[in-house]
């Protein structure tokens, strides 16, 4: 089983994380560490240095490089040029405020609040020289050429079922980030050879269109794990943003990195938190 963990470098890691790289480690054969960081606007260098020393005082050791995502957007510009040769994808001219939501916050249905607003404007070339401007995925399109959504299978042996509600035009590059995070994590987990996706259920509503994606491009079907989240005692999300301690505040408290992995794999959280019912 090929698992991995694929934060993005915005922030401190924090309890949650843990347990999704611990349950991760523990699955996989191999366990691939992949950094997230297409968005300029809140990826930051020296988080990544974070996630490396949070890692390694977890006790977590990943198998071979982390991969970088900055570094391969040669690899994601090939399977958006394949999309475009194919006519399922068409320039979108909308506004950073409508797309901005694409990018790193892979929560919420993927694109499907966007009205089409550019789904049918005829080519203009000198428009895209002069513009700025987004690739989106024409999901009707796709939907039709995959013959509809495709469904996955989860780690407990459940299999799930897509369905076109959940599918929108979701953006697949934008000019000022060369992909997008569903086309970006789609094109990595299949280089990778992923099998296996550990992550967070807040993110099961990317995993349609990414496995339409995976579809489209000729990708093998991973796997899911949708994981309970990690909340505080009274439900609380923890947030990057609210006052979640990070794992550098544990391990400055003198908590015991490598015991803190082994309990999270168990189930066992430290006083104050617990998993979600879902
Ligand atoms: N980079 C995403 C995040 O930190 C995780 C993406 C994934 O696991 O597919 O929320």
């Amino acid at each position: 089983m090929i698992t991995r963990f694929a934060p993005s470098p915005t922030g401190r890691l924090h309890l949650g994380h843990a347990y999704s790289a611990a349950l991760g480690r523990s699955l996989g054969t191999r366990w691939l560490l992949r950094i997230e960081d297409l968005d300029p606007g809140r990826a930051r260098p020296e988080f990544i240095g974070g996630i490396l020393a949070d890692l390694a005082w977890l006790g977590l050791a990943p198998d071979g490089a982390p991969l970088v995502q900055s570094e391969r957007t040669a690899r994601y510009d090939a399977a958006l040029e394949e999309l475009k040769a194919r006519g399922l994808v068409y320039p979108c001219f909308c506004t950073r405020a409508d797309i901005a939501a694409s990018l790193t916050a892979p929560h919420g249905d993927a694109g499907s609040a966007y009205p089409g607003t550019c789904r049918d404007l005829p080519d203009d070339p000198a428009r895209r020289a002069s513009t700025p401007h987004s690739w989106r995925l024409d999901s009707a399109k796709a939907l039709h050429e995959a013959g509809g959504v495709p469904g996955w299978r989860e780690h407990d042996g459940g299999r799930f079922d897509g369905s076109a509600a959940m599918i929108g035009d979701a953006i697949l590059a934008r000019k000022d980030a060369p992909s997008s995070y569903h086309l970006a994590c789609v094109v990595d987990d299949w280089e990778s050879g992923v099998t296996l996706v550990v992550r967070g259920s807040d993110l099961r509503p990317s995993t349609p269109v990414q496995r339409l994606l995976q579809h489209l491009l000729g990708a093998p079907e991973p796997t899911y794990l949708h994981h309970r989240l990690v909340t505080h005692e009274d439900g609380r999300r923890l947030a990057k943003r609210d006052s979640a301690p990070t794992l550098l505040a544990m391990r400055e408290a003198g908590v015991d990195g490598p015991a803190l992995a082994a309990a999270l794999v168990t189930g066992s959280l430290p006083t104050g938190y617990r998993l979600a019912d879902h």
